[in-house]
């Protein structure tokens, strides 16, 4: 009977590969035709079967249909593929999986509390099998990737993110944990789809909503302790900032699409000043979009600026300038603005589109974050071309669709001259006979080291400085080969190698900050965290 259950068990299920011994032992015999092979010949069959896939839906559902089966097969191919597996379970398709997630669910990845496990919350969080949770990424899906309010569908989001927990910064699957809140959907097209899974009511707000989630945070620092990582996921601005505002003195919480876009984006500038020269201190930003990235960048680069020049840090944000949808942010709009956006709310008359101000500001770095595509047009781009040698243009809103042009356009328009860097992956791009490859903010260089740094050194809360020592070891991997191609990121190849620098950075600090309990702190850090590290090699059973 084991046997049986055996092939069933994606935790220990190594299909063909069991060897002879293994089917003896394990009543294995007669489940399994004759043929024994490597985990090696695996990882050849299904790649070769997933490049037959044209759709990449098809390949992303290949990828989980393989992680239900063989999860440690599913790590190895993620981990030896990372370039190109990467925008299979994340974006940009995980962005199409979330909005077909109805009609493609298949089995629970996650644990799913909606306002009907009200009041019962630890009891739901102890049905989950694991008990030794170190990271929960957790999602209300009002705000997935750029695509919008996709309720309880965006489960996609935190299994995506954890399974680059895992392959990435080496944390065990069993201790990662995805989470969707779902207190409704404003989304009409999902209420009135007959396939959506989620609560079929408009979302739950005010005391509703804060309530659950306070629920939830008492229960997940019951049930697992203070050293448990909660990251926020894809969560609506409105939310965001207070959650984080919230429970950052109380728990071990991180917000990835403020905190984590904001390391990213910071370690590119950093890598790009290296082609462009200046300090921080001395380049001039506009944002267009000023929500959870726009203001989490901004202001991660004005607290790098004032460590480095020791000024005040409401002068330093001076230097930033944030456009959202009604314009240009100035002092004149102070009273009617969103409290994250006040502190950039600098003397300047009112504009109206970005275009003019562009013009006005004579921004040397320009970044995207406002989830609308085509919004860098060519006007935009030849104007930050004109009065720059060098324009620094970063194009993050994802999916692909929503970038803010494209990685030619930028080319193009800046006659190859933009240091050029997106959300979602473009395909080199030739211009005037150079091949010049562009760089992705992929968040996916940050989190998986950030929080194996927290989880090595057992630290209790986050703090800022740790953001930046996250940036500065990920801008320190960029080589002079990689800048010779036009890249402000390293390839993903080395990502584990990266991610245990960032690791060892970050534990560094919360050593330093006195916030980590693993002690003795371990002599060799970035020795120690490699060795912390989940491989996905195939255990032997006896
Ligand atoms: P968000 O909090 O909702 O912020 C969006 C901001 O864009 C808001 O300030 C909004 O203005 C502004 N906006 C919307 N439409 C606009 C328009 N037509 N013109 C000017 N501004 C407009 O979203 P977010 O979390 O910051 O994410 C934004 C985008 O960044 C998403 O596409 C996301 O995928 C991407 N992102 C990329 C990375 C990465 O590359 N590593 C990381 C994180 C996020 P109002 O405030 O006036 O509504
Ligand atoms: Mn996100």
């Amino acid at each position: 009977a084991s046997g049986y259950n055996l092939l069933r068990d994606p935790h220990h299920n190594k299909g063909l590969a069991f060897n002879e011994k293994e089917r003896d032992a394990h009543y294995l015999r007669g489940l399994l035709p004759p043929v024994v092979v490597s985990q090696k010949l695996q990882e050849k069959k299904l790649m070769h079967n997933l490049r037959q896939y044209k759709v990449p839906l098809q390949r992303y559902m290949a990828m989980m249909d393989l992680q239900e089966m063989n999860e440690r097969l599913f790590y190895k191919l993620l981990i030896d593929n990372v370039e190109e597996l990467l925008p299979v379970v994340y974006t940009p398709t995980v962005g199409e999986a979330c909005q077909k997630y109805g009609s493609i669910f298949r089995r629970p990845q996650g644990l799913y509390i909606s306002l009907k496990e009200k009041g019962k919350i630890l009891e739901v969080l102890k049905n989950w099998p694991e008990k030794r949770i170190q990271v929960i990424v957790v999602t209300d899906g009002e705000r997935i990737l750029g695509l919008g309010d996709l309720g309880c569908q965006g489960m996609g989001i935190p299994v995506g993110k954890l399974s680059l927990y895992t392959a990435l910064g080496g944390i065990r699957p069993s201790a990662c944990l995805p989470i969707t809140i779902d207190v409704g959907t404003n989304n009409e097209q999902l209420l009135n789809d007959e396939f959506y899974i989620g609560l079929r009511q408009k979302r739950a707000t005010g005391k509703e909503y804060a309530d659950l989630l306070h629920e939830f945070m008492c229960a997940v620092k019951q049930n697992y302790g203070e050293k448990v990582l909660i990251q926020f996921e894809d969560f609506a601005n409105h939310n965001a900032f207070d959650l984080l505002a919230r429970y950052c003195k109380t728990h071990l919480v991180f917000n990835d699409d403020i905190q984590g876009t904001a390391s990213v984006v910071l370690a590119g500038l950093v890598a790009a000043l290296k082609l462009v020269g200046g300090t921080l201190a001395e380049h001039t930003y506009l944002f267009l979009g000023a929500g959870e990235a726009g203001t989490g960048i901004a202001e991660l680069i004005a607290l790098e600026i004032a460590r480095q020049t020791n000024a005040p840090i409401e002068e330093c944000r001076k230097k930033i300038w944030l456009v959202d949808s009604k314009g240009l942010i100035v002092s004149s709009r102070k009273e009617s603005l969103q409290h994250f956006k006040k502190p950039w709310a600098h003397e300047h008359e009112p504009i109206k589109n970005l275009s003019d101000a562009v013009n006005s500001i004579k921004p040397t770095v320009l970044i995207g974050t406002s989830g609308v595509g085509k919004t860098f047009t060519k006007d935009v781009i030849e104007a930050m071309a004109s009065f720059n040698e060098k324009p620094i243009i970063l194009a993050l809103s994802n999916p692909t669709s929503q970038s803010e042009c494209t990685a030619e356009e930028a080319y193009n328009w800046s006659k190859g001259r933009a240091i050029f860097a997106s959300g979602s992956p473009f395909d080199p791009v030739e211009y005037e006979g150079r091949i010049i490859m562009s760089g992705q903010a992929n968040n996916a260089y940050i989190f998986p080291g950030f929080g194996l740094g927290l989880v090595i050194s057992g630290a209790i809360r986050v703090h800022d400085d740790m953001l930046l020592a996250a940036s500065e070891a990920l801008a320190q991997e960029v080589t002079q080969e990689n800048f010779d191609k036009g890249l402000i990121y390293p390839p993903f190849t080395n990502i584990r190698k990266i991610s245990a620098h960032i690791a060892a950075k970050v534990a560094a600090k919360a050593y330093e900050l006195g916030l980590a309990t693993r002690l003795p702190r371990p002599e060799d850090l970035v020795k120690y965290a490699e060795s912390c590290m989940y491989t996905p090699v195939y255990r032997s059973y006896r």
